[in-house]
């Protein structure tokens, strides 16, 4: 039997129950990870939509300013927004005040409705297809992670402009790309050089290009980016890391993705062709690369087909 006092010395080392108790989400602890001053990471898993992860894939920023948080994505549901919120409240006393949204992906902005009481802003190109595409995502989105959607819960963001913005007394730029989705949005930080690209950057976890207006497009964005020469770079999938370092690898397979396309298409060949390949060493080390490469080739081949027949643009 202990000692009373032993009991009551370990009663007062116990840290203080709020921030020591983890968030769960999906059975799994929702992790803040700190990247830079007053700006955290919470990283999604590097898979694909299932009912395992519960749609948990997509990377959520924060940043803690003096006149509250900005939250740059919410993740794929109002269910796990929710956790996301709990979790934030473990980091900061701040409420969230600014949902920024990256684009249009069900994995970035399903989760908006737990932060109602924020301003949700996103480029007006990402609206538009907000408004196109959101019911079939919320299907799709049901039909993989196995839960339902409240189809009414989903609103849609406010319209902002890219540039300079200050939201409360915090300055940020924003920039309005289209390479990944046809609306994207990056965010540079240059108080903590930290440039949040949404889907942009993959790191570590193979790019989607279900949505690209061109992979050709989307590099020449990407050696924009890089040119601000930022410290860090937190990516729409996988791990922050040095910016060059993920703008870098990005590029490199989508290089090598556009490279193999317009090679195969070339020759003539079929789509069965130019999923006949070893996919280099380089990428070995990146998750999903097989599966994202075998959908880039169904979804991409056929327009490297078109114009190699008819000169139509990518
Ligand atoms: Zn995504």
């Amino acid at each position: 039997m202990k000692a009373p006092f032993l009991i009551s010395l370990a009663a007062l080392l116990a840290p203080p129950l709020l921030a020591s108790e983890p968030v769960m989400f999906c059975e799994r602890p929702l992790v803040a990870q700190l990247v830079a001053e007053n700006t955290w990471i919470v990283e999604g898993v590097k898979e694909e939509l299932s009912t395992s992860n519960c749609g948990h894939i997509g990377n959520q920023a924060f940043i803690a300013t003096s006149n509250g948080v900005i939250l740059i994505d919410s993740g794929s549901s109002p269910h796990f927004g929710e956790a996301l919120k709990t979790l934030i409240a473990q980091h900061t006393s701040h409420p969230v005040r600014w949902v920024l949204n990256t684009h249009h992906h069900p994995d970035h902005f399903f989760g908006n409705t737990a932060f109602d009481k924020a301003q949700h802003l996103t480029l007006a190109t990402t609206r538009d297809l907000m408004t196109r595409d959101t019911d079939a995502l919320i299907d799709n989105v049901e039909r993989l992670t196995g839960r339902s959607l409240e189809r009414s819960s989903v609103a849609l963001p406010e319209v902002i402009e890219a540039g300079d913005i200050t939201l409360g007394s915090y300055p940020l730029t924003l920039y309005a790309m289209s390479g990944h989705s046809g609306g994207d949005l990056v965010i540079m930080d240059h108080t903590t050089g930290v440039l949040f690209m949404g889907d942009m950057g993959f790191y570590q976890r193979a790019a989607a290009t279900a949505h690209t207006p061109g992979l050709q497009q989307w590099q020449e964005e990407l050696h924009d980016l890089r040119a601000l020469n930022a410290t860090i770079a937190v990516p729409g999938h996988g791990p922050s890391a040095p910016s060059a370092t993920i703008i870098d690898q990005t590029i490199d397979y989508l290089e090598w993705l556009d490279q193999r396309l317009s090679d195969v298409a070339s020759e003539g060949l079929g789509a069965n062709h130019a999923l006949a390949v070893e996919l280099p060493d380089t990428f070995s080390t990146i998750a999903l690369a097989e599966y994202e490469f075998t959908r880039s080739v169904m979804q991409l081949y056929p327009r490297y087909e078109a114009r190699l027949l008819w000169g139509a643009p990518q």
